[in-house]
């Protein structure tokens, strides 16, 4: 019976979700540069503080981009039950990414048309941070007597790689083992599904080597450009079809990111690109440098040492058949994939709770990109962690990017039952 009120709960407070997530879009956080993380966070702060949470703002001082114009806060609020017992962590990003083109709607505007929210951060991830919310008070309310705690973050620039957010709360201990049990990320993965985790990544810059002369004389230098195109033919025949063979046993979606994969992020070579306003013409020279940034993703399959031995053997290939043939690679960022085990217990919990409201098994999949998911893991060392939240991931960054209330509300009971099966005897 207590089941059926914490759902009828959370139903009766759609008029509360669809406003907090509204408050959220029209804080407009974009990152970068990283603008308004305090109003966001002192207004979530403010409001969990009313519902008896303990509530922390920190501020990673010294992270990349934290500066005193643009400062970058996280919220940390933390609920005690009545008794001992574990502790559930949701953890959403405030920060959203530019606007871009396209838009037929105001971005900041959350307007509520057809029983969904438009505005930029709507999907990813204010939506799931306000059914995360909103499931904790019901919980908390229905539940009073719960055993162990619910916190709920609202962290800085997981959209540029989480080091002002959630791996600074990671290193500062938010999410050591002996405080958080069990981690929930409402990224925008669909309320059906349950996202394990995520391939590794390999970014690094390539530069190959030339010699600079007069362009009508190109004999007398040696083309950066001209290496940099044999460098791109060895990978077009030998790379990319090797890549193509390798698949992975994680539920990578979409399918075609079950293979490993590289782009080419961008690539230059010779005189640097002038000033819009330049009226002149270039002057005449072989180049000698060109540099490339590629971007490896890789499966749990893969060692990362082995991602990086094969593309050097391929260069060194390059370099033994082609005469002048000079190269450096520096790398630039790093992930190793991450992947929670199916029979997790927050697996377990969310799994059995998604069964209870759909009425049907979730899907588990695995993300072809990284979230902060690999902070908990790497920094915080706490493997029992997924991201499960509402909304659709193909509008994440789009125009006209919105999330369906009846999705948030969905996903809040999904939530809510999680924490009566984790924190309470009535799971
Ligand atoms: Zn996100």
């Amino acid at each position: 019976m207590t089941i059926a009120r914490l759902m009828a709960e959370i139903s009766a407070r759609e008029a509360d979700l669809i406003a907090l997530t509204q408050d959220m879009v029209r804080m407009p956080t974009l990152n970068p540069p990283g603008r308004g993380y305090l109003e966001i966070c002192e207004y979530l702060g403010n409001r969990l503080a009313k519902r008896g949470f303990d509530v922390q703002l920190i501020r990673a001082k010294g992270a990349p981009g934290d500066s005193d114009k643009y400062p970058r806060w996280n919220v940390v609020a933390r609920r005690e039950g009545a008794h001992p017992g574990e502790c559930v962590h949701f953890n959403g990003h405030h920060d959203v990414v530019e606007v871009g083109q396209g838009w037929t709607v105001d971005p900041f505007g959350a307007e509520l048309r057809d029983g969904r929210i438009y505005g930029r951060g709507t999907c990813d991830m204010k939506g799931g941070i306000a059914a995360s919310i909103i499931a904790a008070e019901a919980f908390i309310d229905t539940f009073p007597d719960f055993s162990g705690a619910v916190e709920i973050s609202a962290t800085a620039d997981e959209e540029s790689g989480g080091y002002g957010g959630v791996a600074y709360l990671a290193e500062q201990g938010v999410f050591a083992p002996d405080r958080v049990q069990h981690v929930i990320i409402p990224e925008p993965l669909h309320k059906d599904r349950i996202c394990l985790g995520h391939r590794g990544v390999w970014w690094a810059e390539v530069e190959t080597k030339g010699h600079i002369a007069h362009g009508s004389m190109p004999f007398l230098g040696d083309c950066a450009v001209r290496h940099m195109s044999a460098l791109i033919t060895e990978m077009e025949e030998s790379l990319w079809p090797a890549l193509a063979t390798r698949e992975t046993a994680m539920p990578v979606i979409p399918e075609g990111a079950r293979n490993p994969t590289l782009n080419i992020n961008a690539i230059h070579g010779g005189e640097p690109v002038q000033e819009a306003d330049y009226t002149g013409l270039p002057s005449a020279c072989v180049p000698d440098r060109a540099r490339m940034v590629i971007d490896r993703r890789f499966i749990a399959e893969e060692p990362l040492d082995e991602v990086k031995a094969e593309f050097h053997a391929l260069l060194e290939r390059v370099k033994k058949d082609r005469v002048g043939f000079d190269y450096a690679v520096k790398d630039l960022f790093e992930v190793l994939p991450s992947m929670t085990a199916k029979d997790a217990p927050v697996v377990q919990a969310v799994s059995g709770a998604i069964s209870d409201v759909l009425g049907a098994a979730p899907e588990y999949v695995a993300s072809p990109g990284t979230y902060d998911q690999k902070h908990i893991d790497r920094i915080g060392r706490l493997k029992n962690c997924i991201a499960y939240g509402p909304g659709v991931l193909d509008l994440a960054h789009q125009p006209d990017e919105w999330i369906g209330v009846q999705d948030m509300l969905d996903s809040a009971q999904v939530m809510a039952l999680t924490l009566t099966r984790l924190l309470t005897d009535q799971g």
